[in-house]
């Protein structure tokens, strides 16, 4: 098959890895750096031209669409869309995980497991907000954060207070969050492809830091998960029309709840953590895959 993997760098460790992976079983894989593509959009020949030339013939794609690039990067996706080349992740879903509100909505429309969650931007009544997910120790997130930047600890009434109003100070939208304390400052990376979890690390933050998040310093371990908690990560990942998702899970004391889907998730520190061969599975799924949406090809013309 050939493949492309749209990734603006072929140097990072997750791009290298799914290069590799697929030329390993068989494959003809070509890194796209897709700021670099224009679209032609015509009914008659859709097209997408990188470097003067029509990328053609592609039976699948793998998205790595950056956090800051969902916008362009989604397109060129639904471009190979129009064009009937199957992507691991949907333009889409892609985009609907880009939300951290919206994704936290549907995943409470299909009933999985979340921490008390409210939502803000420029509400008068903090003390409510406050209320609505049961009093400090709260958890306090910009709605644009990831690596941990923007989420906050706030232990008592006073704190939540004065950080709310900060950020609302800043026009920004805010996630107030139930704190898990019995997470312990820990959560689970689960890897799903498919209907399977196929790789899971517990992230530790560093001592004193409630964040788990490698960028922060945070250490990961490959750990087993429970059954609830693996159904609980194929149910977001699901309900978030994602094929290869990170799921991330917490611990806390009414069971698994869901933080935040990932449509891209990394690779680098789950196949350390887990020695398990995460890229290869993305390309033996994309694989079976991309050729049942040829055998449905051939119904249609036939
Ligand atoms: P980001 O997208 O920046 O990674 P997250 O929502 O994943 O933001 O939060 C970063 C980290 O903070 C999480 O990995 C988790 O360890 C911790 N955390 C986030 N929300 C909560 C919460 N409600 N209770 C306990 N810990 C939390
Ligand atoms: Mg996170």
């Amino acid at each position: 098959m050939k493949i492309a993997i749209l990734s603006q760098d072929a140097s990072l460790y997750s791009t290298r890895r799914l290069a590799e992976a697929g030329k390993e079983q068989g494959h003809q894989m070509r890194v796209i750096p897709y700021l670099r593509c224009y679209m032609n959009i015509t009914s008659s020949k859709p097209s997408i031209i990188f470097n003067g030339n029509p990328l053609e013939n592609f039976d699948a794609i793998i998205p790595r669409i950056g956090a800051s690039r969902t916008f362009y990067g989604t397109a060129v996706v639904r471009q190979f869309e129009v064009m009937n080349v199957f992507s691991a992740n949907e333009s889409q879903a892609i985009s609907r995980s880009r939300d951290k509100l919206r994704c936290l909505q549907i995943l409470a429309r299909e009933g999985v497991g979340l921490p008390v969650t409210g939502f803000a931007h420029a509400t008068q009544d903090i003390d409510g907000l406050i209320e609505t997910v049961g009093g400090a120790p709260l958890v306090i997130k910009l709605l644009e954060g990831t690596q941990g930047i923007g989420v906050v600890l706030a232990e008592t009434y006073q704190a939540a207070k004065s950080v709310i109003e900060a950020f609302r100070g800043l026009d920004a939208n805010i996630l107030v969050q139930e704190y898990i304390k019995e997470a312990g400052g820990a959560d689970l990376r689960c890897f799903v492809i498919g209907n399977e979890v196929v790789a899971a690390m517990k992230r530790q933050g560093v001592k004193g830091e409630f964040r788990s998040n490698l960028h922060r310093g945070g250490e990961a371990e490959k750990i087993k998960l429970s059954i609830e908690e693996r159904t609980t990560a194929i149910k977001a990942a699901t309900a978030m029309g994602l094929n290869v998702a990170g799921v991330d899970l917490l611990r806390s004391n009414h069971g698994p709840v869901v933080m935040e889907v990932n449509s891209s998730p990394g690779l680098q520190g789950i196949e350390k953590a887990t020695k398990v061969d995460v890229a290869g599975k993305i390309i033996e799924y994309v694989v079976q895959n991309a050729s049942k949406t040829d055998d449905t090809k051939e119904l249609i013309k036939y």
